[in-house]
């Protein structure tokens, strides 16, 4: 019996491998959105008014007349053409966390059998990609299942270089033919309206008289590990499931920390430049990058951008670190929590509000106006995320970040507020009555931009709140590394845009009622903070003491798994405020939590699956092959009269068969299809399935420590981890 070829191959085909060349980098203005059909490509394609109508449509989504969509759609097949394009295609976001795409040539024939092109401005905005198949909870009946897509020209054109060529992409909505959102597009930029239009309210109360329309801005930072590929095709888990779901600890983890911030291997190098230079053709700001906490863990973040152009660029930077990763012989793993006993994987989402007349109105400033503005909007969000925590926990809730979320690397799964030492005093003041006294005095210098300078500093940042504010912008550090951004901006949008009217509300009675705007502000955040400042909080998230505290003195949820935490979405409170904002309509949000609600029952079913398949066809097999060899050798040394003892032997034989035990368990359990609701499917799934897979995990991990390695057929973690 030999050992497992796959890993020895695997190992020793790592020790050749030739890094992948890559170019010299070219200047970056050489190299700049070279790829994207935008404003200046436009500029240069376009007529005078073309230009003009499209220019308006792009910054405000002001509708384009469908003589303007003709021209720009056949200045962009000339641009895309040129670039070597035969093809384009609609790219569009349905319910998963994926991007899809359908692929159609420029190409018609005539009838004397030749090659014309032909790219309209009908086949520009709309597309039918059909797409029976894409979830979509109860929205359609896949017996009309049709849907179309409809170009967003709000985010740019671009094209995308395969090694099947070169095509032109269209960033697009999806919807069905009754209107219904399909997609993740739709409630975002439905949001931003809703955020814009609050935002507008309270603007105006406060007596700005330009106000240009509010947007979102997101930048997100991706974590992502990155594994030999030879080593990551190996391990049936990770092509699969993406994660390990077998591996016992190496004696070597991260605990020297001396990965962190370290010199980047060679080939991650090359990696990493390959990637950004494709970042930058498609007009990707990519900006850091550096090794994160776990050895094989990298981190990217793009500068931020306004949101709907971040998430549409959000997606296609997780493409690209998957594709070039591919090139470059690793294995790019964007799982939320890859290897067990190692940090996990997480995405900031750091977002903020703002217009171009009162700039970024999360940023306190430096006018005692800009001041005022800023308390009301922070405000707002601290109102927001008390009223809909549950929800923001819901809308990251996913299988693979139900690993990460409450463990003690990542945010705990209850939502709080943490807004720094200064800013965090300044508001407790205001609930305390303290700032109202002298505000009545009337002009009231905050003073915040310099106050605020210091806490700007990231080496003072609490790293345990799940949603913190870094100086001028909140970031939403419990997003999961494979999610799409796209949720967590429409939540944090939506519940901004509820809370901004509540203001405005409130806000035109204290005007009424107040001797001057400032104590108006004052009185408003301070019955504000008297509602909801039990969200703010600033000490340890991992610690014990605030998850008691958390949900018995405060009164907020604890939401541990997303079992617990998808049912939110149906709460009457959360279908009441995304149907008055206009974002989701109750049978919009229902179909969300169909959608993933059946993801999580069928990501939790397939790794269970394979937890048994892994077990039983290549662990146990491994165990009982060195089992033999044991026997057979010491049959031999007993012949020559030494003993070898039967210590390891039997350990090797009862985990083994403690493994299949527990196997037999789970597969009960995976029979097991009575279920009163869905809430409950995912219950047993979350607390039962799950503790069943831990187990035969155990024993597995068990053996890993026992038998000879030579007949250990998985990569280990110290390979998976280390070889580069
Ligand atoms: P850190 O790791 O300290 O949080 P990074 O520089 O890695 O900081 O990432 C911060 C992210 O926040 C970047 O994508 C950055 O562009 C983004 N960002 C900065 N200012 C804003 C803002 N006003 N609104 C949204 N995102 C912002
Ligand atoms: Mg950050």
């Amino acid at each position: 019996m030999s050992a497992n070829p796959g890993r020895a191959a695997a190992i020793s085909s790592i020790l050749n491998r030739q890094p992948k060349q890559v170019s010299a980098t070219q200047p970056l203005n050489k190299i700049w959105a070279s790829d994207v059909f935008n404003l200046a490509t436009m500029e240069e394609a376009l007529s005078k008014n073309a230009f003009k109508a499209m220019k308006n449509t792009f910054q405000t989504g002001a509708p384009l007349d469908p003589a303007t969509a003709d021209v720009v759609a056949a200045a962009m097949k000339e641009w895309a053409m040129a670039k070597g394009a035969k093809f384009f295609s609609h790219i569009f976001y349905p319910m998963t966390n994926a991007t899809a795409e359908k692929h159609d040539g420029f190409i018609i024939t005539s009838p004397e059998g030749a090659a014309i092109t032909e790219f309209t401005g009908s086949l520009l905005i709309k597309g039918e990609p059909d797409g029976s198949s894409f979830p979509n909870g109860s929205l359609r009946m896949t017996n009309a299942a049709r849907g179309y897509t409809a170009w967003d020209p709000t985010s740019p054109a671009y094209i995308m270089h395969t090694a099947n060529g070169a095509t032109l992409m269209i960033p697009s909505v999806f919807m069905s033919w009754t209107g219904e959102a399909l997609d993740k597009k739709i409630p975002l930029l439905r949001s931003n309206a809703a955020m814009n239009k609050a935002g507008q309210r309270v603007l105006a109360l406060m007596g700005e008289t330009d106000i240009a329309p509010l947007n979102s801005s997101c930048g997100a930072e991706q974590e992502y590990f990155l594994v030999d590929a030879a080593l990551a095709n190996a391990r049936p888990d990770l092509v699969l499931a993406g994660r390990s779901l077998f591996g016992a600890k190496p004696p070597k983890g991260q605990e020297f920390d001396d990965h962190y911030f370290g010199a980047i291997p060679a080939r991650v190098q090359n990696y990493m430049q390959d990637l950004e230079d494709k970042l930058y053709k498609l007009g990707i700001p990519a900006k850091t990058h550096h090794n994160e906490v776990a050895p094989g863990q990298f981190e990217i973040a793009p500068y931020f951008e306004s949101a709907n152009i971040a998430a549409d660029h959000q997606q296609l930077l997780m493409t690209l670190l998957k594709s070039t990763a591919k090139e470059h012989g690793f294995m790019c793993l964007l799982h939320e929590k890859p290897f067990k006993g190692v940090n996990g994987s997480g995405k900031h989402v750091n977002w903020s509000v703002g217009n171009s007349t009162q700039g970024n109105l999360l940023d306190p400033g430096s006018t005692p106006n800009e001041n005022l503005n800023f308390l009301l909007f922070c405000g707002a969000v601290i109102r927001g995320v008390h009223l809909f925590g549950p929800m923001l926990r819901a809308v990251i809730a996913s299988a693979s970040n139900d690993h990460r979320l409450g463990a003690n690397e990542a945010p705990p799964a209850i939502l709080s507020v943490y807004l720094g030492d200064q800013l965090e005093k300044l508001f407790m003041d205001i609930k305390s009555g303290k700032l109202e006294a002298s505000a009545k005095g009337g002009y009231m210098d905050l003073g915040l931009s310099q106050i605020l300078t210091f806490e700007r500093d990231p080496g003072d940042r609490n790293r345990t709140s799940p949603f913190a504010f870094t100086g001028n912008r909140f970031e939403f550090r419990a997003v999961g590394s494979s999610a799409s951004v796209h949720g967590p901006l429409v939540a944090m949008n939506t519940m901004l845009a509820d809370s901004l009217n509540w203001v405005a509300d409130t806000l035109e009675g204290a005007l009424a009622s107040s001797a001057s705007k400032t104590e108006a502000v004052i009185s408003v955040l301070k019955e504000l903070m008297e509602l909801h400042g039990n969200v703010i909080f600033g000490g340890d998230g991992y610690s014990a003491e605030w998850h008691k505290a958390a949900v018995e003195e405060r009164g907020l949820k604890n939401l541990p798994t997303t079992a617990d935490s998808l049912p939110e979405l149906c709460d009457e409170a959360v279908v009441s405020l995304f149907s008055k904002a206009g974002v989701f309509t109750p049978v919009e949000l229902k179909s969300r939590y169909d959608v993933y609600s059946e993801q999580y029952i069928l990501s939790i079913e397939v790794e269970a699956k394979l937890v048994i398949e892994m077990a039983k066809t290549l662990i146990y097999p491994a165990a009982i092959s060195y089992l033999s060899e044991l026997s057979k050798t010491g049959a031999a040394l007993k012949d020559m009269g030494v003993s070898l003892g039967n210590g390891p032997a039997a350990k090797v034989a009862a985990e083994a068969d403690a493994m299949l035990a527990a196997v037999a368990k789970l597969e009960a359990a995976l029979e097991m299809h009575d279920f009163a609701s869905t809430d409950d499917h995912m219950n047993f799934l979350a607390y039962e399935v799950r503790k069943l897979m831990d187990e035969v995990r155990d024993h597995a991990d068990t053996l890993e420590g026992e038998v000879a390695d030579e007949y250990w057929p998985l990569p280990k973690y110290r390979e998976l981890l280390f070889i580069k």
